[in-house]
């Protein structure tokens, strides 16, 4: 399947995703703290390049396409996720929040599973706090809740190597950034 093709099927998935968090939120009352951006900040994010091939699409088509290049190459591979606004120009949260990668939508508001099957809230400790009930929802309330394995065993199956999350997130970006440049190369090769 070509690049393109990938970035379109990525999007089907978040396009499904986004339906059932709407829905999850409804039913939980689950937001994340205003502003807050301390997922995007914590160590170690693991990501795919397929989850980022929306956001490099975007990225390498628009006219700040260089300045995402250098900013993309130029981070450091273990820091914050690259996408973050800049906290010195007061512009706090995701620079391509609409884009944003498969582990990004589903912190959270999807659930893992304990060893014993039951599933397990993953988020952080700010919305634990504030939504002790959902952290492992008793059987009558697990009818809405999103499983996490469940979207990544989508994404696997569109690209069973590429669609692995085993790189830190910014390293993950720039392999995205990489498919996406040789597609547009490979185009104007043509
Ligand atoms: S892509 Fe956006 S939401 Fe995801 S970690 Fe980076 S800044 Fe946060």
């Amino acid at each position: 399947m070509g690049t393109l093709d990938l970035s379109m099927k990525v999007e089907e998935i978040f396009k499904d995703l986004e339906t059932r968090i709407r829905e999850f939120k409804c039913v939980s009352g689950i937001r994340c703290v205003e502003g807050c951006t301390e997922c995007c900040k914590d160590k170690p994010v693991y990501a795919s390049p397929l989850e980022f091939l929306p956001a490099a699409f975007e990225l390498l088509s628009g006219r700040d396409r260089e300045i995402w290049i250098e900013r993309v190459f130029s981070a450091p591979l273990l820091g914050p996720c690259v996408f973050l606004k800049d906290k010195a120009l007061e512009r706090r949260g995701c620079s391509i929040y609409e884009k944003r990668g498969l582990i990004c939508r589903l912190f959270g508001f999807s659930y893992g599973k304990d060893k014993e099957g039951n599933p397990i809230l993953l988020a952080c400790r700010h919305i634990k706090e504030r939504s002790p009930t959902w952290i492992s929802p008793p059987p009558e309330k697990r009818a809405e809740i999103i499983l996490a394995s469940d979207y990544g065993m989508r994404l696997l199956s569109v690209d069973p190597v590429r669609g692995r999350p085993s790189y830190p997130i910014n390293e993950a970006i720039q392999k995205s950034f990489e498919m996406v440049g040789f597609y547009h190369r490979y185009r104007e090769a043509c």
